[in-house]
């Protein structure tokens, strides 16, 4: 079955263009060239040999040696070889996430912010001074 250009560039943007087993950066135009940098195929999540569809959800970009090296077995089981859990997030969703991180950032910089800000290293430095002087020995 030849898959359409459309439909690789669809795959290929569900990881952002990264090897969903490895992660390592594919490139676009080296689909289906062996021995080129970032050559790729369309990784049939679960293989066809075990049922698997041709669904866009069952489809993912990989590296041809990583496919090759997938063979029949489960993605969980291939990626963990690698240390990975999941596949790469699609721009949109690196995107969404980041985005996400920004705001929990600013909370979590403004929560360490009020508590060893300026302010509270001044009070800090006060307590700390006090402690000190009350614990030193009276000459
Ligand atoms: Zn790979």
């Amino acid at each position: 079955m030849k898959t359409s250009i459309e439909r690789k560039k669809a795959i290929f943007q569900k990881t952002d263009g990264y090897c969903h087993i490895c992660h390592s950066k594919l490139g676009f135009s080296n689909y289906g060239r062996q021995s080129t940098k970032g050559a790729w195929q369309i990784d049939h999540s679960k293989a066809k040999a075990n049922g698997g569809s041709n669904h866009m959800n069952n489809l993912f970009a990989a590296c041809i040696s990583c496919n090759i090296q997938k063979g029949t077995k489960r993605t969980k089981t291939t990626r963990a070889q690698y240390g990975n859990t999941r596949a790469p997030f699609s721009k949109a969703k690196k995107q969404k996430i980041k985005n996400g991180n920004t705001a929990v950032g600013g909370v979590i910089g403004g929560l360490i912010g009020s508590v060893f800000g300026p302010v509270g290293a001044v009070v800090g430095a006060g307590v700390g001074a006090a402690i000190g002087n009350g614990s030193s020995p009276k000459k």
